[in-house]
């Protein structure tokens, strides 16, 4: 059974563009989606919305409000015959300013889906082996067509439909299409089963290559394959509940409780003040106080409009959307939502070594063959082994680059021997192709050899064996060129000790008939020790300062190898987490490891910095104990049996050029597959859960300051401190404004310096619960002090005078005296622009929180800049501009600038508390 022996073609650049016009590209149609202005008007509806065909209910509350404007809208027809056309501004403004609300928090919730669509089209990015021009070469799976030659490897997911050429020990997992899990496929007609849903000789989009290898002609690509038939199956959802969502929509449902109830005593606290103000002889349910009692009602919906905080979904899916979008940016492909905000929990991470820590850029350092001992490569038979050994017993391939170089396709170690063989006159496809291959163990981190059996081109029958050396030497009965046990050893620790990756090659002749691979195993033991190959893999250059941030950040970092212990120590010594007095308490061998019980591990797993020799199920094992001493627990992996460790991790972190079973495990796929890429995805974890706190701040901050002031308003006056479509704005301003503003600040560096969050804590923290019942507290206060103080003075005249007479009659205040008149609109206008220049300013405060750092630093706030001047732009201009709707009139430039300073005092009040903080936690330090 020869395997590539043949030379394939492939596709020119020619036929390639043919095909595609005439078969399409391999990307699948996405489902057609309902229309924006569908799912607009869908949350218009209400509960009306499930008697039109195909329309979901929309919000109840905003139906509600709808409602409430169209009976105003009616009071004021009826009256606009003695009152004039002015009546009708406030039904309007409320109807304007549920459009506006509805309509900003829609768009921006559906472009945030967008880019997560977007997002997840990167799939069709991923690479996939060909020959074209009958070169071996990578394209994006998008740019497949019809009669690509593919070459599948374990690991692979298959990029379109294909019908096998050929292929070795095929198996592929078809649960996607299916739901079979492993199924033998092959060219071959003799293996052909009648019974398959699928033909035996055809491979199919979305499946997974499980072991073996195949060369495929590909016969159908994009909606034309299987998995295109049944599109929707694969469809992604437009979005995932993460943990936190879920916490958050509880805390939502608390405060929207909350807000019944005191929506509930805002309309009692009306009719009380009603039945009190009472001098016609009246009663308060007669039907000219019908407008009286609409208003209230319309005042309770406002209020839990405003207090239901729509804003929160929004304000998630924008930080997360911003969040993998420029975690992309910093080659992190979020798969999984939730993987954003573990990751900002997580509190060990286990890497791998190679391509993780180091650069994945292999090249061969030093080779001692004793058998070539004083001969050259393209010498004799002795060298011819040599060849075959390393040309033969490989499944890597060559790229050659227009450049001269090469490129390694496949296996990287491999790759680097490949290219060795190059460099010393050997040409690997030659090699491959004098040889017939006749069976094959392909190399596995679980056994971590290889062995291939082929025809050699001296007509003999031998077996080829490659892999960690003190396994191919327990499999050696002599070594070529008469080097001895010791001495190869010697030569081992002297490669390891400089950090080299070891790979140990021998050989045996084989009698005609002899089998001497089983199915995971070589059984035979009369091998011949080849020789020893050193390949160097230097570190990555921003491992080590990514790694000191980590463990700043109170992450413990944990090392998990195939490679020896040696070479682990060396290259964790180079990183920083290996210090020179470290013991054998914090290394250990995989076969070690697996010999420890539980209990034993449990006691000794924080110790421990170095798993060497390890197989992917102490991986997960690893992964597992950890999560069971309380840990939050990332884990990296590329190949196909590192699935079980990713999947049981907390965030599972696959690598850029790992297999896609390995890809599909995982919450994370490092793009370049460097640790430090990790570290920034800790960075982005932590900020994120960071912004969100923000928002929370700022919008729970509001929700109690409007909702004391209009509660506590119903009760102390007349006149409603703030009116129905000033609380619309107030609502507009949290909701979407803040929701972008805070959502998207920058990450500071500021929290890779605290210990990680506990995973399952509530995200109100003492501190913000602190800040908002004592600021909201205050904003309600002051606020309600200005409405008393313009009811209880004939007229307005300064502010000086405002506030002293205010002063003096506040003893009023309980003892039942009535106000002595109604608000004017110009006084409306200042207590509604006192009340969102509070809100203004402590935007800003939010913005600052738990940063370490001033308010009005605004480094890398351009969006927040930005947002903040429409939040002042607009008040200005509906307090100019708006007075019929908001029920104000323009506010004098005087009068502006008192208010502004007035309530900078936010700011001022905030910065000293920040600074005492700060001087409170240096103290602490020392
Ligand atoms: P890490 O787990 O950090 O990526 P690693 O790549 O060294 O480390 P493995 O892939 O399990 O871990 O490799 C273990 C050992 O197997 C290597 O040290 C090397 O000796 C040997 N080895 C690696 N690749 C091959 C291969 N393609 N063929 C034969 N032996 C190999």
């Amino acid at each position: 059974m020869a395997r590539y022996n043949k030379k394939y073609r492939g596709l020119t650049d020619e036929e390639v563009l043919k095909s595609r016009e005439r078969n399409g590209s391999n990307v699948l149609t996405p489902i057609e989606r309902d229309s924006n202005w569908k799912l607009f008007f869908e949350r218009l509806t209400g509960p009306l919305g499930h008697f039109i065909p195909g329309w979901n209910n929309g919000d109840a509350l905003i139906f509600i409000l709808e409602i409430a404007a169209i009976l105003s809208l009616i009071v004021a027809y009826l009256e606009s015959g003695a009152k004039g056309f002015s009546v009708f501004f406030e039904p309007i403004g409320i109807i304007i300013a549920v459009f506006l609300a509805t309509g900003v928090s829609f768009y921006f919730e559906r472009r945030a889906n967008k880019e997560f669509m977007l997002l997840n089209k990167v799939d069709d990015e991923e690479k996939v082996l060909v020959i074209r021009k009958g070169r071996y070469t990578k394209i994006a799976k998008k740019d497949l067509v019809v009669g690509d030659i593919i070459i599948l490897t374990p690991g692979d997911e298959v990029p379109a439909d294909a019908e096998i050429l050929e292929s070795t020990n095929l198996n592929i997992d078809e649960s996607t299409l299916t739901g079979e899990p492993s199924c033998r496929k092959s060219a071959k007609e003799n293996d052909f089963d009648p019974e398959a849903t699928f033909p035996t000789n055809h491979v199919l989009r979305g499946t997974k290559v499980l072991e073996g290898h195949a060369v495929c002609n590909v016969f159908a690509v994009g909606d034309h394959t299987e998995s295109g038939k049944v599109m929707e199956a694969v469809q992604l959802e437009d979005s995932v509940k993460t943990p936190l969502n879920e916490q958050l929509d509880r805390l939502g449902k608390y405060i929207a409780y909350a807000s019944y109830v005191v929506a509930f005593l805002v309309i009692f606290g009306r009719v009380a003040m009603l039945i009190k103000n009472l001098d016609d002889g009246s009663s308060w349910y007669d039907f000219e106080h019908i407008d009286y009692h609409i208003q209230s009602v319309m005042l309770a919906v406002a209020i839990i409009v405003m207090a239901v905080p729509e804003g929160l979904p929004m304000a998630i899916s924008i930080s997360l959307a911003y969040s993998m979008q420029r975690m992309l940016k910093e080659k992190n492909l979020v798969r999984k939502m939730h993987a954003c905000e573990t990751m900002g929990a997580t509190t060990v991470i286990c890497t791998d070594k190679t391509g993780t820590l180091t650069e994945n850029n292999m090249q061969v350092y030093e080779t001692r063959f004793y058998a070539l001992e004083g001969q050259r490569l393209s010498d004799d038979a002795m060298s011819l082994i040599v060849r075959e050994s390393i040309g033969a017993n490989s499944t890597a391939h060559l790229e050659l680059l227009p450049n001269g170089t090469f490129q390694p396709l496949g296996n990287p170690t491999e790759g680097a021997l490949l290219i060795w063989l190059a460099q010393n006159g050997a040409d690997y496809l030659q090699i491959r192709s004098d040889v017939e291959i006749l069976q094959e163990l392909p190399f596995s981190t679980e056994w971590k050899y290889m062995a291939t059996v082929v025809r050699s081109s001296n007509g003999k029958r031998m077996l080829y064996v490659k892999g960690a050396p003190e396994i191919v030497l327990r499999m050696c009965a002599d070594c070529a060129g008469g080097a001895t046990e010791d001495e190869v050893r010697r030569q081992l620790h002297d490669f390891q000790n400089q950090a080299m990756r070891t790979i140990a090659f021998a050989c045996q002749e084989l009698d005609e008939g002899e089998n001497v691979i089983s199915k995971h195993a070589v059984t035979a033991g009369r091998l011949t020790f080849l020789g020893i190959v050193a390949i160097a893999d230097p570190v990555r250059k921003d491992v080590p300062a990514a790694v000191k941030e980590c463990l700043d950040a109170h992450i413990a970092i944990k090392v998990i190898t195939g490679d020896t212990a040696c070479t682990a120590k060396k290259i964790a010594h180079q990183i920083g987490i290996w210090a020179d007095d470290e013991d054998e308490r914090h290394i250990i061998t995989g076969p070690e490891f697996e010999a420890l019980s539980d209990e034993e591990l449990l006691e000794h797993i924080e110790d421990i910095k170095i798993v060497a020799r390890a197989r992917p199920l102490d991986k997960q094992r690893l992964v597992e104990i950890l999560q069971k001493k309380g840990h939050v627990v990332a884990v990296t992996g590329d190949g196909t049996n590192d699935a079980p460790a990713l999947k049981q991790a907390h965030v599972g972190i696959s690598m850029g050029d790992g297999t896609s079973v390995a890809k599909e495990a995982s919450d994370i796929t490092i793009i370049d597959n460097s640790f430090s890429s990790i570290c920034k995805a800790v960075l982005w974890g932590r900020s994120l859960y960071r912004n969100i706190q923000r928002f929370l701040l700022f919008q729970l901050t509001i929700n109690v300051a409007a909702c004391l002031t209009v509660l506590l308003g119903s009760f102390i006056g007349t006149d409603m401190p703030l009116t129905i479509t000033q609380i619309l704005w107030i609502n507009l301003i949290m909701d979407t404004f803040a929701a972008m503003a805070l959502t998207s600040l920058p990450p500071s560096r500021e929290v890779m310096t605290e210990k990680p969050r506990q995973r399952n804590a509530f995200i109100i923290s003492r501190p913000m619960r602190e800040s908002i019942a004592v600021t909201g507290f205050i904003f309600a206060i002051i606020t309600l002090f200005f409405t008393f103080s313009f009811e209880h003075i004939p007229f307005y005249k300064s502010w000086p005078d405002l506030i002293a007479k205010g002063l003096s009659e506040i003893k009023y205040l309980f003892s039942g005296a009535l106000s002595t008149r109604h608000i004017e609109q110009y006084e409306h206008g200042l207590i509604f622009t006192i009340f969102v220049m509070f809100q203004f300013w402590n935007l800003f405060n939010a913005k600052a929180f738990m940063t370490g750092k001033s308010a009005i630093n605004m480094k890398g706030c351009k969006t927040f800049l930005f947002i903040a001047a429409i939040i002042l732009i607009g008040q200005i201009l509906i307090v100019t501009f708006g007075n019929g709707f908001f029920e104000v009139k323009p506010i004098c430039l005087w009068d502006w600038g008192i208010i502004i300073l007035l309530t900078l005092i936010v700011v001022f009040g905030g910065e000293i508390f920040r600074l005492y903080r700060l001087f409170r936690k240096r103290r602490k330090n020392k």
